[in-house]
């Protein structure tokens, strides 16, 4: 099984960190990329979802400064960034660099009158979550650095203050009205569980859910296709959904019954109609996935996963050839269910396999990209794990 870099750890960060600022940090922190097992676009509809941690994560090592200055670098950048900290604004940051220093920027506006301890400092990454391919690395960074600089700026944030900042970051540097599902993944999620989370309310539960104890791998399937969350496509189904709930006259669409919606169907236009339609029946489907989880098990979840990838390729329309290939390959060759994962577009999917199986799934969806003309595609499996933590043993000085 190939990974898409070379594992990165807290070690790399403590590295990367001597090498660009000549110095040690002060600590190391971590924060987890994100499959979403089911739930896609319901977030922004007040809906369910139901992310997974994976072990891929962002690790950040910090130190902190005498003076006012942020220095950032990554091991998946050329170039390291500096700014003044209170120079920061949603509109002076650009580039890679906008994620972290935006974060900064996010953690003091939620921190607010706390920040008294406010300082420069330097901060450097290294990850193994594959950056664009839907698995939310740019959510790994932002919750690896906000748990960092509560911890360094002696802010204690609670974990909504976290997901408040963090959540801000995103949406003020992409600029897309996304919803909490991959902020609130990497912050909380825990080892085993998928977690159940009510956008509305936001509350938040573990579920069990551990593929290597039923016999399963969880298989991502990267197409290297890239998404392009913040323009077009993601903009129009928000506002095609936004439009399905006014006629409704229904707050958002996680208050549409399949028989309300069905009732509306003359007065909506065809394609609100099904896009409305994926939402309503994908909250139905987390639902149900929970339900199963609780009772059965992992094994019983593979038809609902089908049906979701169904629902996102022909009436929410955010599939693409290659993932819908990687769905239909990996189940012909044995999957017992597959779905694309993330926001669509592109990006990577998701197969729930018998171990035993899964090289054969593996060879059989590379084969037909390569049939099919498409670029190889990155294939690892992934177990549920940590959200964000402060990272112990960081390794003595040389
Ligand atoms: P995804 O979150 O699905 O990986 P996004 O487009 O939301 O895709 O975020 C990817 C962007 O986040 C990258 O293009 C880069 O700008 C930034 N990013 C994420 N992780 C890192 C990292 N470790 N180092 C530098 N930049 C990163
Ligand atoms: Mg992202």
């Amino acid at each position: 099984m190939t990974l898409p870099t070379s594992h990165a750890s807290a070690e790399h960060a403590v590295d990367g960190f001597r090498q660009t600022f000549g110095r040690e940090p002060d600590g190391v922190w971590s924060a987890p990329g994100r499959v979403n097992l089911i739930g896609e676009h319901t977030d922004y509809n007040d809906g369910f979802v139901l992310p997974v941690a994976i072990e891929q994560r962002t690790w950040v090592a910090v130190g902190r400064r005498a003076d006012r200055v942020a220095r950032v670098a990554s091991a998946a950048a050329d170039d390291v960034v500096e700014r003044p900290v209170d120079a920061i604004s949603p509109t002076s940051v650009s580039g890679w660099s906008a994620y972290p220093l935006g974060t900064a920027w996010a953690v003091e506006e939620v921190a607010a009158e706390d920040s008294v301890d406010v300082c420069g400092f330097d901060a450097y990454f290294a990850s193994d979550v594959p950056l664009g391919a839907g698995l939310s690395s740019s959510a790994a960074l932002e919750c690896s650095l906000a748990r960092a600089l509560s911890d360094l700026w002696r802010l204690d944030l609670d974990g909504e203050e976290l997901l408040r900042a963090t959540h801000l970051a995103e949406n003020v540097i992409v600029g897309a009205p996304t919803g909490i599902l991959d902020q609130s993944a990497s912050l909380f999620s825990r080892e085993g569980h998928a977690l159940f989370i009510d956008c509305r309310s936001t509350s938040m539960e573990p579920i069990p859910f551990d593929p290597a104890g039923a016999g399963l791998s969880l298989l991502v399937i990267d197409t290297r296709v890239t998404h392009a969350h913040a323009d077009g496509g993601y903009a129009a189904r928000r506002a095609s959904c936004e439009q399905a709930a006014s006629a409704l006259g229904v707050a958002a669409l996680r208050d549409a019954t399949p028989a309300a919606l069905e009732a509306a169907r003359d007065r909506l236009d065809e394609v609100v109609h099904r896009r409305a339609r994926h939402i309503v029946a994908e909250n139905q489907r987390v639902l149900d996935t929970v339900a199963l989880l609780r009772t059965e098990g992992p094994r019983a979840i593979g038809r609902l996963l089908l049906e979701s990838h169904a629902s996102m390729r022909d009436d929410f329309e955010i599939s693409v050839p290659e993932l819908d290939t990687a769905v239909e390959v990996a189940v012909g060759s044995g999957a017992l269910g597959a779905r694309m994962t993330g926001g669509g577009f592109g990006g990577s999917a998701i197969a729930l396999v018998e171990d035993g199986l899964v090289a054969d799934v593996v060879a059989a969806v590379t084969d037909a990209f390569a049939a099919r003309g498409y670029a190889p595609p990155v294939t690892f499996t992934v177990r549920p794990s940590q959200g964000a933590r402060r990272d112990e043993g960081v390794p003595a000085a040389r």
